[in-house]
């Protein structure tokens, strides 16, 4: 069997054109989405995600805000700069770069950010709204592989979904909103004793480890589909996921490449949400 491609960029790009087209009736009726990102230090990584975030807000006809502030920067100047961004009616989204240098509570300034404009899904007033099915922002990393699923007619319902990784940003909530979909939900994590043993009846396999190829063929049921959020450095320096692709992609149904599978996905939800906190505070139902 080779797997079909689950072409994360491709269907990134469709509901990306789909977001700028809202956009452009909502800036009609005079409501501006705008996203504010907070970048603290100078991690090369972190600059990146946050400039591909801001050429995708602006892309979608958006309006981003960057907020660079220095590494030095202390807990109350960056919780003082989150209020003001809660405060202000021209920004609907607001997001904190993470890591945070080792000195600043990352919790805690997830909890300032008032939970109207976590559009990253992390303020635990959402966490607890998504785990109970409650309307909310989800975690964009898992919302958008939902999408994935969804867009690519994979049937979730009654099949067993085994989730590698129990990440608060990532594996926590994708076993919540597969659940939510009537899968049968099993987390792996560091302390799991025979991995493959619980990967191989995985009808569907999601895998957030953030170990470079760990999961090979060997991990993985014929037919199964195989979701990659790993985002790794091979010895090359090239980037590449959690699964061994070439491997893989012999057993699987369908697979997602790195790049261009989760990754596209996860700030195409960003601006979703972002989308959909503004239509709520300019009072634009959909
Ligand atoms: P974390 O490091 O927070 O979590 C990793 C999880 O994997 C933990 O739950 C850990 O278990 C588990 N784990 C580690 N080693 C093993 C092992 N040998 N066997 C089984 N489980 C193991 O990572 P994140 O969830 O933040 O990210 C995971 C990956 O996804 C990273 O590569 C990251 O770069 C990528 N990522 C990609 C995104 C995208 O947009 N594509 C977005 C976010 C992340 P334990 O809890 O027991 O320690």
């Amino acid at each position: 069997m080779v797997a079909q491609l689950i072409d994360g960029k491709g269907i990134g790009q469709t509901i990306k054109a789909e977001i700028a087209e809202e956009v452009k009736e909502l800036v009609k009726q005079g409501c501006k989405p705008g996203l504010a990102v907070i970048l603290v230090g100078d991690d090369p990584a972190s600059a990146t995600y946050v400039k591909n975030k801001e050429k995708a807000t602006i892309a979608a006809g958006m309006m981003s805000r960057l907020i660079r502030l220095p590494k030095e920067t202390t807990q109350e100047e960056l919780l003082s700069h989150v209020r003001q961004l809660n405060e202000d009616d021209d920004i609907h989204g607001i997001l904190v770069q993470l890591p945070l240098p080792k000195h600043l509570n990352e919790d805690e300034v997830i909890r300032t950010i008032t939970p109207d404009k976590d559009v990253d899904g992390f303020h635990p007033v959402n966490v607890g709204k998504m785990v109970i099915g409650q309307p909310t922002y989800l975690s964009c990393t898992p919302y958008g592989i939902i999408e994935l699923l969804e867009r690519t007619n994979v049937e979730i319902a009654g099949r067993h979904a085994v989730v590698i990784g129990r990440s608060n940003i990532v594996g926590k909530p994708m076993g919540q909103l597969l659940l939510q979909r009537d899968a049968t939900v099993t987390y792996c994590h560091s302390r799991t004793p025979n991995l493959a043993e619980m990967t191989k009846q995985a009808d569907i396999l999601v895998v957030a480890v953030g170990r470079a190829k760990m999961i090979d063929a060997s991990y993985v049921k014929e037919g199964a589909v195989v979701i990659d959020v790993g985002m790794n450095r091979d010895e090359n320096g090239k980037l590449c996921g959690d699964v061994d692709f070439d491997s893989v992609k012999e057993v699987s149904s369908a697979i997602t490449p790195v790049p261009g599978g989760v990754g596209p996905m996860t700030i195409t939800m960003l601006l979703k949400n972002t989308v959909h906190s503004a239509r709520r505070a300019c009072g634009i139902e959909q």
